[in-house]
């Protein structure tokens, strides 16, 4: 039901498991809203004190802390609503990156309501860092650029990102194995989500002017 926060469902897992690719092609769909939280930080101008500081982070491979995460994100958010790029609350948020943390779950809990958490699984690590090697290369990407990097994200993963998904009732999280094609990966999670959104929609009340 709508009460006031914005609908969203979490893309989650592990760095290079393929969160970016599948919110992307989500966010393509009309009534879904992709906004992934590392791709805000990357646009940001790496002049400003505040891009500066997020890139001392982000290029180590470590969390940017929350405070500042959440006010640029919230920022991001707020702008991307007011140039009705996303139009809540008919759309569901796709969020990919963010929440990173326990306490990042409770500090964005009062805007946005998580209809569902996609937990993107793949058990083998260095097919993983493969795949975020080539990224590198295409994207031109600071943390993905050493080994060390990657390596250390994946303990940031592992140690803090991992609990997340505790924080949220079982039933509200499906597992999808993403080692498979990205349009199978797709299928399953539309599966999920399709019955959701409708779902969703049907509980919005009437529109007056309609
Ligand atoms: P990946 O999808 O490979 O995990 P992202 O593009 O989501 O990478 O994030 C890149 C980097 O930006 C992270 O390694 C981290 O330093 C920073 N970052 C992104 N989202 C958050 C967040 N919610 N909290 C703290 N740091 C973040």
């Amino acid at each position: 039901m709508f009460d006031g926060r914005y609908p969203a469902v979490l893309l989650f897992g592990a760095p290079g498991v393929g969160k970016g690719t599948q919110g992307a092609i989500l966010g393509r769909i009309p009534g879904f809203y992709h906004l992934a939280c590392g791709d805000v930080f990357r646009s940001l101008n790496m002049g400003s004190p505040e891009g500066r500081e997020i890139y001392e982070y982000s290029s180590k491979g470590q969390l940017v802390p929350d405070e500042l995460t959440i006010r640029i994100w919230k920022k991001a958010l707020q702008g991307h609503i007011a140039i009705s790029q996303y139009k809540p609350p008919d759309e569901f948020l796709i969020l990919d990156g963010i929440p990173r943390n326990p306490h990042q779950v409770t500090m964005i809990d009062d805007i946005i309501n998580v209809q569902h958490v996609i937990h993107l699984i793949c058990a083998d690590e260095n097919a993983m860092i493969d795949r975020i090697k080539r990224r590198a290369i295409r994207e031109n990407r600071a943390d993905d650029a050493n080994e060390d990097t990657i390596r250390t994200r994946y303990k940031v993963y592992q140690a803090d990102s991992e609990p997340v998904i505790n924080a949220y009732p079982p039933e509200l999280v499906t597992r999808i194995d993403a080692v498979r094609s990205p349009a199978e990966v797709l299928q399953a999670i539309l599966q999920v989500l399709v019955p959701l959104q409708n779902q969703w929609l049907a509980g919005l009340p009437d529109d007056p002017l309609s």
